[in-house]
């Protein structure tokens, strides 16, 4: 562990994007292990919010977002086509980000809801959702390339699928994923990370949070200078995920 005596690396920004609105079954979580990490490996983090109608801030080295309910993603909506130019330019510009159910929907084309409302994206990822009267639920595991296995769980009606310019993040052995159909589960864009997985995800999967913070650290600073993380709760976190019944 990193000791405190030793001088900063640095400053890491993380916003987190509506938690008032967007965020649901831990997500919060995933912002506070950003901050516990990027401290282990030796930055200073700072942790800020954006919520409808808020400044965005300008200096921003990571984006996180959660998910919502159907109700929550209508009332972030037209903000969020505000903010839309912004953070595609941030997003092609190599940002890192990770998008979490209801904002992975919403940083797609669309998401066209089961009572017919379409909300429109922000078409960082070439996904697309439509709602249906199936809810899938329960704890997933998908093996990733970059990542290797990692877990959570999902509770949604929507339904994604993925175009050509999205890659998926993972093929599920348990679970559902984006659909009900393919077995891929979340999308890749450049530094950006979407993923339909709870629980919240960077608990438990902290290879994802070492990726955003090293992406970050690069962009800022010109390298990533790695600490020395304690792993020991996420890999107990892992095990007893591993084992959980669908
Ligand atoms: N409302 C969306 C759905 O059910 C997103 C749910 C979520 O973020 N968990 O598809």
């Amino acid at each position: 562990m990193t000791s405190e005596a030793q001088p900063s690396k640095g400053t890491l920004r993380v916003l987190q994007l509506y938690p008032k609105d967007m965020n649901i079954y831990g997500d919060w979580g995933n912002a506070l292990v950003l901050k516990r990490r990027i401290a282990w490996h030796g930055y200073t983090p700072e942790l800020l919010e954006y919520n409808v109608g808020d400044p965005f801030p300008d200096d921003v080295d990571i984006i996180v977002g959660g998910g919502g309910q159907d109700s929550g993603q209508l009332v972030i909506q037209d903000d969020l086509q505000t903010r839309a130019e912004q953070l595609r330019k941030l997003a092609d510009d190599g940002a890192p980000m990770l998008a979490i159910c209801g904002l992975y929907q919403l940083f797609g084309k669309f998401f066209k809801t089961s009572s017919g409302s379409v909300i429109p994206g922000i078409g960082i990822l070439d996904v697309e959702t439509y709602g249906t009267d199936e809810r899938l639920i329960g704890n997933v595991i998908m093996q990733t390339t970059e990542f290797g296995d990692v877990m959570g769980y999902e509770n949604h009606s929507g339904q994604t699928t993925l175009g050509p310019g999205a890659q998926p993040l993972g093929t599920v052995t348990k679970g559902a994923g984006n659909n009900s159909k393919d077995g891929h589960e979340g999308a890749r864009y450049k530094n950006v990370v979407a993923s339909y997985l709870h629980g919240s995800l960077l608990p438990k999967n902290p290879a994802i949070a070492d990726f955003l913070i090293r992406i970050a650290a690069e962009r800022k600073f010109g390298s990533f200078v790695p600490g020395t993380p304690d792993d020991d709760y996420a890999r107990l976190a892992r095990e007893h995920a591993a084992r959980r019944p669908r």
